[in-house]
């Protein structure tokens, strides 16, 4: 763990910086303009998020995002929750795991072409650039992580 990086993008001039996961909390800055980043939340569990919070959460998150779009009544969706679970652990530092609720967050769903369950979208820099639908074992969404990462 010690030695992982993550990607971040400066807001400033769009400098793609590589910063060691354990340096995130100590207020880093832009290798190039010497912008320095806002502070950066490193969850190690799934964070809820809503209609309301996605875009500071989620569109304006510095770190990667992968969010999982479940569902109460989807059976599948729960049996990924000890799996995004362990993720979040895993992957601390260097992606936030969100979770959204379709039923209660409509809009972001249709906003995202939700339109079977679970699905997952991987998001930088606000945009979606993978998306992964249906219950998947654990490798798989290494292996979807693993490009997303290193981009
Ligand atoms: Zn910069």
């Amino acid at each position: 763990m010690a030695n992982e990086t993550v990607v971040i993008r400066c807001r400033n001039c769009g400098t793609r910086n590589r910063i060691p996961v354990v340096k995130l909390t100590k207020g880093p800055s832009c290798g190039r303009c010497k912008e320095p980043f806002p502070s950066i939340s490193t969850p190690s569990r799934p964070i809820m998020v809503t209609d309301s919070t996605f875009t500071a959460e989620v569109i304006e998150s510095l770190l990667p995002v992968l969010v999982d779009c479940w569902a109460a009544w989807c059976a599948p969706c729960t049996s990924m929750s000890p799996i995004l679970d362990d993720l979040a652990q895993t992957y601390t530092g260097r992606l936030k795991i969100a979770k959204l609720n379709v039923d209660q967050n409509p809009m972001t769903s249709s906003r995202n072409n939700v339109s079977s369950l679970p699905t997952l979208l991987f998001i930088k820099d606000g945009k979606v650039v993978d998306t992964a639908v249906g219950a998947l074992p654990k490798m798989e969404i290494e292996r979807h992580l693993s490009y997303f990462l290193d981009r």
